[in-house]
């Protein structure tokens, strides 16, 4: 089961987790075009290995360690890490929508400060 990256990402996007992973399956870099598009950074879950590494470099416990223990206002954004994979065309653009989606549902959890809102995802 891959790690899921998750809505206090957004507004945060610090890069900690791509400097840890060691399959670098954690888009976009900074070094990516599409870096600066996203709302947040994606894992895709064919290549993540579930090493564990990046949830502790997370500032703002954004991810969660499986599909299951995601949840369920963060289950939308499992398909937004799925869909998006670096330098495919039009994927950046898929991912986003799903994240504005997102956004526009959970104004609520969007109003908490990321480095408040996985608490938030407790009581949710
Ligand atoms: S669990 Fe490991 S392989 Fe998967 S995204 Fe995190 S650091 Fe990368
Ligand atoms: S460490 Fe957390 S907040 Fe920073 S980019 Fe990765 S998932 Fe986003």
């Amino acid at each position: 089961m891959p790690f899921v990256i998750t809505d206090p990402c957004i507004g945060t996007k610090d890069h900690a987790c791509v400097d840890v992973c060691p399959v670098d399956c954690i888009h976009p870099r900074k070094d990516e075009a599409e870096f600066e598009q996203a709302s947040m950074l994606y894992i895709h879950p064919d290549e993540c290995i579930d090493c564990g590494a990046c949830v502790p470099a997370c500032p703002v416990a954004a991810i969660y360690d499986s599909v299951d223990s995601t949840p369920s206002t963060q289950q939308g954004l499992v398909e937004a890490n799925a869909v998006y994979r670096a330098g495919d065309s039009g994927a950046v653009a898929k991912a986003e929508a799903i994240v504005k989606a997102h956004m526009a549902a959970h104004a609520d959890l969007m109003a908490v400060p990321p480095a408040e809102r996985a608490a938030a995802h407790a009581k949710g």
